[in-house]
């Protein structure tokens, strides 16, 4: 298959409607997206990233009236999180539609729905003219893709069209909030944190404190977000002994780099931190770094998502 690569929403949106795959920019990370409701569509995004059959897509709408498409109905706490965040990095899982097909929830009765932000996604969602289900644009396990050219890297040949934009501006995936009971539950930390979802409903908990299990969200089960290299997570009062004797290391974090540290980047703030650590980690691998180090940082604000990703790298 030739992958076409374009700068024009309209002709990858043409893709979306003759039933292909289309990898396209968002705020979070790239995406690689198919009709919502054509199976066979999806299910060539479930061959092309080797994606487990149990992990359920989320659904990108272009406008909020197309949200009564995918859902049955639209609980009052995830209509007050729509006026608040969307178009936004925040995905809202609610009860799903019977027209949605079994495959693009990984067979949930539920569906995750996000309005992306950014000017080339929403020309391409409304010239889709369906919303438009997608995972990470990346082979299943490796780091999610926030440029386009990570897409090409991991799935040139195996997708019909990439969508050419900016790098993402967030660079973590999306907040996932389960919305389906009376409380809400943070499924997946994003760059809406949780002090900002309790500003609209105070009773929002994360998951850890839920009673939710696994089976209420399979994604949770896999492996992600990991380079080839062995992560390490190291308070930055510990950077000097953790690296003491180690070959091919790399660094990233807000303080200073070890000496011995072959590739490094030093960041300014957490937000940037975030931004480029899918990146820093795909650099490492094409470099054949063995061991990074990686800095903690405190959990507030989008320091609790760059933790988890971080903890789930490392493990
Ligand atoms: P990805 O797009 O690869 O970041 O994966 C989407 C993630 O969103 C899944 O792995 C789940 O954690 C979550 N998700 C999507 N839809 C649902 C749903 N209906 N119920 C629970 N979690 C969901
Ligand atoms: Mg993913």
């Amino acid at each position: 298959m030739k992958t076409i690569v374009t700068d024009s929403a309209e002709e990858a949106a043409r893709f979306i409607r003759e039933g292909g795959t289309v990898a396209f920019p968002t705020e979070t990370v790239y995406g690689l997206g198919a009709d919502v409701f054509d199976e066979f569509a999806i299910s060539k995004i479930f061959a092309a990233k080797q994606r487990p059959a149990d992990n359920p897509l989320i659904a990108h709408v272009g406008d909020v009236s197309q949200i009564s498409q995918l859902a049955d109905s639209i609980p009052e706490r995830a209509k007050a999180f729509i006026d608040r965040f969307f178009p936004g990095p925040l995905t809202l899982v609610v009860p799903k539609s019977v027209d949605v097909p079994p495959i693009a929830t990984a067979g949930l009765d539920t569906i995750g729905v996000r309005m992306p932000a950014g000017e080339i996604t929403r020309a391409f969602l409304k010239a889709s003219g369906t919303p438009v289900v997608a995972p990470s644009a990346n082979v299943s396990g490796r780091p999610s893709p926030t440029d386009w050219e990570s897409v090409l890297e991991d799935l040139e040949g195996k997708i019909d069209c990439i969508l050419k934009g900016e790098p993402s501006r967030v660079g973590l995936e999306s907040t996932v909030v389960d919305c389906t009971d009376e409380i809400p539950v943070v499924l997946r930390p994003g760059a809406v944190s949780i002090e900002q979802l309790r500003e609209i409903v105070p009773e929002t908990l994360p998951f850890a404190e839920s009673d939710g299990t696994p089976a209420r969200s399979p994604g949770m089960r896999h492996k992600h977000y990991s380079p080839k290299a062995r992560v390490i997570l190291i308070d930055p009062a510990d950077v000097r002994s953790a690296s003491a004797g180690r070959n091919d290391l790399a660094f990233i974090g807000l303080g200073q780099p070890p000496e011995n540290a072959s590739v490094t980047m030093i960041v300014d703030s957490t937000e940037e931190y975030a931004r480029e650590l899918f990146g820093f980690f795909r650099l490492c691998d094409r470099k054949g770094i063995g061991t990074i180090l990686c800095e903690t940082v405190p959990e507030e604000g989008i320091g609790t998502a760059l933790m988890d990703r971080l903890r789930r790298a490392a493990e």
